[in-house]
């Protein structure tokens, strides 16, 4: 029997304001423990939320970017429940009336596009953080770092139109991409700003209804979510391929053991007792207010991707590279500010530029190489100062200092033969050993040179001095 995979997900994204959701705490990440805190968000009682209007705003924004509704009623509630990280034992939320709805996300998965649906977009309170002494079930006791409680989360909920691991992670991976570009969130899957719980079941291919789902929490990284979906695809086609029942439940994904273990029976939306916040009045969002959003609006990835390759004729696929995160992008656009050809600036970036950054584990904004200097580099090799092959070794030197090319070419020796003996010499055993170029060009085909200098210029590694060669080169030449 084949089996079909169902998979939705819950997104869950920090918002980058300066200040936490219903408080004035500052919202920075990696502070000391317990030092972003106040008597609003340590939860003590009597405390009254006051809404942060940038978080509104980033909501907005990020739900135009979802292609969501943006409602213009919408209201707060306290879902209940106990854990030691949830000081009000209640986390302020959105229920039935969520900010942003009905939107949705086009992905691209193994040349094909799919368009998955976004049920709903919500705004809550993170909960705090509990620090145990190796693992949860060995510590001897746990603390709680209540710097992350009233942190603001946009909770994106996707519709179950996802069919594997890998169009999961696309989904994941354009969610993170349009966050970015509309500037509202930091999307960092290690810091915790980005991360999700997945629903997950499987059902007899051909079959209309869902099959029973599990939902995985916390799936802090690609990878993991990949390999959880994966593995609990495998768990449950097993399961019912040996006549057991999959149970609704929270399973939890352990790293070491790379396997889902169960958590928790699923909890329903009653278990939580939802109701109406009482200390925060219903939130009503002016038309007025989205449509000046709606025109402060930066550049989407999508519209970026037509834009260069209009621009600069890339590829669909090469464009849709640079454009996965705003700051590889603003690379790319700052060096077609000096450089005419925007394939050759692409074929760096995509080339030796990602492969040095995949080695080393880093992202764009950890590069030390200035867009200037790229620049600097391909005139370099335009003016035929140094070969393709010495740009390269150029090109790592900067990757590991920062250092100018010039600089570079110049410690490492890589100068060009600016001596005219030297050059008269080579450029003599060139013509003596290509009579018919030089026969070519006496009848007139003075493009001709162009292949001599190559030569010169193999010959001297790309040392040599190209003005001085073509001077040269005329002069015997026309001898
Ligand atoms: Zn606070």
């Amino acid at each position: 029997m084949s089996f079909e995979t169902v998979i939705g997900l819950e997104v869950h994204v920090e918002l980058k304001t300066r200040s936490k959701i219903f408080c004035s705490c500052s919202n920075e990440f990696g502070a000391e423990p317990n030092t972003n805190v106040c008597p609003i968000c340590s939860g003590f009682p009597g405390m009254l939320p006051v809404l942060n209007q940038q978080v509104v705003e980033y909501a907005i924004k990020a739900g135009l970017a979802l292609n969501c509704e943006i409602a213009d009623y919408c209201k707060f509630d306290r879902k209940n429940y106990f854990y030691p990280d949830l000081p009000k034992a209640y986390q302020i939320s959105q229920y039935d009336l969520p900010v942003c709805k009905k939107g949705y996300l086009d992905i691209e998965f193994g040349g094909t596009k799919k368009r998955i649906g976004i049920t709903r977009a919500h705004l809550e309170e993170d909960a705090g953080k509990l620090v145990h002494q190796g693992s949860i079930s060995s510590t001897p006791f746990s603390l709680v770092d209540l710097n992350r409680s009233g942190v603001p989360l946009l909770e994106i909920v996707s519709e179950p139109d996802l069919r594997s691991s890998q169009e999961a992670r696309a989904y994941m991976e354009k969610i993170r991409s349009v966050l970015l570009f509309a500037g509202v969130s930091d999307c960092k899957m290690e810091e915790g700003s980005l991360r999700c719980d997945a629903n997950v079941s499987v059902r007899p291919s051909g079959q209309a209804t869902l099959g029973t789902r599990t939902e995985i929490k916390n799936l802090n990284s690609f990878k993991a979510m990949e390999k959880a979906i994966d593995f609990e695809v495998q768990r449950q086609i097993e399961a019912i391929e040996d006549g057991e029942e999959i149970i609704q439940e929270t399973r939890t994904w352990e790293e070491d053991k790379q396997i889902t273990r169960s958590m928790r029976s699923k909890e329903e939306a009653h278990d939580y007792r939802y109701f109406p916040e009482p200390d925060l009045p219903p939130l009503r969002i002016s038309r007025k207010w989205v449509n000046d959003i709606i025109q402060s609006m930066p550049e989407m990835p999508e519209q970026a991707r037509e834009r260069i390759m209009d621009e600069h004729g890339l590829s669909a696929y090469d464009a849709s590279l640079l454009t996965l995160t705003p700051d590889f992008l603003g690379f790319f656009d700052e060096c077609t500010r000096y450089y005419h050809d925007g394939k050759i600036i692409s074929n760096w970036m995509m080339g030796e530029m990602s492969k040095l950054l995949n080695q080393k584990n880093l992202d764009i904004t950890q590069c030390k190489i200035n867009p200037v200097h790229l620049v600097d580099m391909l005139k370099l090799m335009d003016e035929g100062r140094i070969s393709g092959k010495m740009a390269k070794e150029v090109f790592e030197a900067m990757f590991e200092t920062g250092s100018p090319p010039e600089a570079i070419i110049k410690e490492k020796g890589m100068e060009q033969i600016s001596d005219e003996d030297t050059l008269e010499k080579i450029i003599l055993e060139v013509i003596a050993k290509n009579p018919r170029v030089v026969e070519d060009y006496r009848n007139g085909k003075k493009k001709a040179t162009g292949f001599l200098v190559g030569q010169v210029m193999q010959a001297t590694r790309g040392q040599a001095n190209p003005a001085l060669v073509n001077q040269i080169l005329a002069r015997k030449l026309n001898s």
